[in-house]
């Protein structure tokens, strides 16, 4: 993962940006927080299925938070088989990015509907058709690259409008089931 950040940030940054990130010894995960300015960012949600929150710091002065990571790749993980799986750090950053577009304080938390899902609940979830039509043989849930979220107060249309205007991979509106799905896979929407 590393790897790969690296070598798209030095085509997008230049030799400065892979340099500078070598010395500090940090991901270029870290490089792209700090142009952006955050000193810290943060997410927070709560598992509509389990009522179990997280609050969590996964980027500070010093760089990635490690245990703030672990924690919300815990919250993250397969509540109905209890696998969890090291989440996309872009997810991460367009789930703060979200909140932030709507103009909402950091620690504001998200409905989590669903983050990570292994192959044997997504196998299940295909077959019993239904709630997520986005329910593929190759789901970027799978890959630990989407979330289903609402937030509450903020209406559905808003968050999916706010997700669009990102472009930073799938939108997926299902405002029966009152949800958004965002992944950080190709970009589209449906
Ligand atoms: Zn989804």
């Amino acid at each position: 993962m590393a790897v790969i950040d690296l070598g798209r940030r030095r085509l997008l940054g230049g030799a400065m940006v892979f340099g500078g990130a070598m010395l500090a010894g940090t991901p270029a995960f870290a490089e792209t927080m700090t142009a952006t300015g955050a000193a810290e960012r943060r997410l927070a949600f709560r598992n509509v299925h389990t009522n179990e929150r997280v609050d969590a710091r996964y980027y500070g002065p010093s760089g990635l938070d490690h245990q703030g990571i672990a924690e919300i790749n815990h919250g993250l993980r397969d509540w109905r088989t209890g696998q969890t799986h090291v989440m996309d750090q872009d997810l991460l950053d367009l789930l703060g990015d979200l909140r932030d577009r709507l103009g909402l304080a950091p620690r504001r938390g998200f409905d989590l509907i669903s983050g990570y899902r292994s192959p044997e609940t997504n196998g299940r979830l295909k077959e019993r058709g239904g709630a997520h039509s986005g329910v593929a043989g190759k789901s970027q849930h799978m890959l630990g690259k989407a979330t289903d979220i609402a937030m509450p107060g903020v209406p559905l249309a808003t968050l999916r409008a706010a997700a669009y205007t990102m472009r930073r991979g799938g939108v997926g509106y299902y405002p029966r089931d009152g949800f958004v799905h965002v992944d950080t896979g190709p970009l589209r929407t449906w």
